[in-house]
């Protein structure tokens, strides 16, 4: 986003308007991946987080999770932790799709890693951590759902807007649905007109009862990775839902329950 080309918010507006005038809410969530440590980033993450009244569900690796990022949480309350994998470690063959869990992986090794994950992030973050698991690269072989809950989750999270309100009995499917990183070409913003294209389309869609609305509407970031252009459409987008029909969704222990 240049800062010399205004961006065209009105299609945006326009459908916001709609939501208006139809009384609809939209319940919003905010998720940011790969977090470790401590960093400058974060903290412009968090002080973005308390500004826009939006807590950040974050995404922790537990294999190289530092512990003082226990105590950055306790005093950046608006920071949530998540389970995301166990190291990010692709395991995926060699022309397929990254994934740390893989179907042609054997399930033991996977959900080992998965439930030490779990145990790890609760022995540091105790009650604060949310059961809820998020995939590296968005991906898990499906045959692994059903175990999670057993291992204590709650909630699975993924990419694109959910297809059933469970991923297995007992596991809620809470997904992410824009990502405005162009993570193949400048790493940098997607044309911004195409993300306001798409946020359009998605709120249609939920406005017409065509995908479920009662799934979160969440966006993605990944903080260490933002340059100026990220940061400022993330604040500015998340500020316009927030003015409109965006009401904040903060995830529980109890998303099963949804
Ligand atoms: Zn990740």
């Amino acid at each position: 986003m240049s800062t010399d080309r205004p961006l065209d918010w009105s299609p945006l507006e326009v459908e916001l308007a709609q939501w208006h005038r139809t009384g609809l809410t939209l319940p919003l969530w905010w998720r940011d991946d790969d977090a470790i440590e401590p960093t400058a980033q974060m903290n412009q993450l968090s002080a973005l987080s308390q500004n826009l009244a939006l807590p950040v569900h974050l995404a922790v690796i537990p294999a190289h999770v530092k512990p003082e990022l226990a105590d950055y949480l306790t005093d950046n309350p608006t920071l949530l932790p998540l389970v995301h994998g166990w190291a990010h470690k692709n395991h995926a063959g060699r022309d397929q799709k990254k994934c740390e869990f893989p179907t042609q992986r054997p399930a033991q090794a996977s959900i080992g890693d998965i439930e030490q994950g779990l145990r790890d992030l609760r022995a540091l973050f105790g009650a604060k951590l949310l059961p809820i698991f998020v995939p590296p690269w968005n991906r898990i072989a499906p045959e692994l759902l059903p175990s999670l809950p057993s291992l204590g989750f709650t909630a699975l999270s993924t990419f694109t807007p959910r297809q059933s309100p469970l991923a297995a009995p007992g596991l809620a499917q809470i997904n992410t649905h824009l990502d405005p990183i162009d993570w193949k070409r400048s790493r940098s913003l997607v044309a911004p007109e195409r993300l306001i294209a798409q946020v359009c389309d998605q709120l249609r869609a939920r406005r017409e009862g065509k995908a479920d609305n009662h799934e979160p509407y969440g966006i993605l970031t990944h903080h260490l990775v933002h340059d100026a252009a990220i940061w400022q459409f993330t604040e500015a987008l998340i500020k316009r839902l927030m003015q409109g029909p965006g009401r904040v969704c903060q995830l529980d222990n109890k998303e099963n329950s949804t």
